[in-house]
């Protein structure tokens, strides 16, 4: 039975390690489907690029929250992907720097700035037809997501692509990278709140071999089985 379009809307979680590829998959996915992509990470990017801006160590949780919560961040889409506001400026420059990168982990643990962003992710996904990646979206934020993928790739590889995208601009060695993805890797699997791990229902895409293409290709299929499914 054809629904409405609302109706035919579904939500689709994508989680998995840094470097994954996620959000490169995430953005084709949406846009072949004409869905709203979410990314999870730049959000908690934006937070600690501020914090850090400010001088505010992830050490001190209770006054990152104080200021987290008079915060406003959106996300906007855009032709080359998304643009991340943080209280009406556009941070979208500044929150994939190395620095960045090297410290999220220890603002992500910080569980009342989980909850907040949460919430946020949540009310955006409300009226379905959104694609979210990150690292709990299946496991916590969007649990009743009608289709959950967990992608991965060796650290390796995952270095090797994170390399490719960063250039030499930043001056960070493929070494260095390696080291840096291992710890994130580490700090996001241990947390205590909403840790990294694949949702029992998720569908597993070990994406060392594939092909962006192929990664896409093989999601859309997933959708449209699980559309099929229900009809
Ligand atoms: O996806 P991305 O690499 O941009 O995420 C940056 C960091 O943000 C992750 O390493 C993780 O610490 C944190 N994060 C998270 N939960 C999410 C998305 C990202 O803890 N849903």
């Amino acid at each position: 039975m054809q629904g409405t379009e609302k109706n035919d809307r579904i939500n689709i979680a994508i989680d998995g390690p840094a470097g994954a590829g996620k959000s490169t998959v995430a953005r084709m996915v949406a846009n072949k489907l004409q869905y709203i992509y979410v990314d999870t990470g730049a959000m908690y990017r934006a937070v600690t690029w501020y914090m850090l801006n400010e001088g505010i160590s992830s050490e001190n949780p209770d006054k990152v929250l104080q200021i987290a919560q008079n915060m406003v961040i959106e996300l906007q889409p855009h032709e080359n992907g998304q643009l991340v506001l943080l209280n009406g400026e556009d941070v979208t420059p500044y929150i994939r720097s190395h620095q960045v990168s090297s410290e999220v982990s220890r603002y992500a643990q910080i569980e009342g700035l989980r909850n907040q962003l949460v919430d946020l992710q949540r009310q955006m996904a409300l009226r379905k037809g959104v694609v979210m990646d990150g690292r709990d979206i299946g496991t916590t934020v969007l649990p009743d997501a009608e289709v959950k993928i967990f992608m991965t790739a060796s650290v390796k590889e995952r270095a090797l692509r994170r390399f490719n995208e960063l250039g030499t601009a930043e001056g960070v060695s493929l070494e260095q990278l390696e080291l840096d993805i291992a710890t994130r890797d580490r700090l996001d699997q241990e947390r205590e709140v909403s840790p990294l791990r694949c949702a029992e229902d998720a569908i597993v895409l070990d994406t060392t071999e594939m092909s962006i293409h192929q990664v896409v290709e093989a999601i859309l299929s997933y959708c449209t089985i699980q559309k099929d499914g229900e009809n």
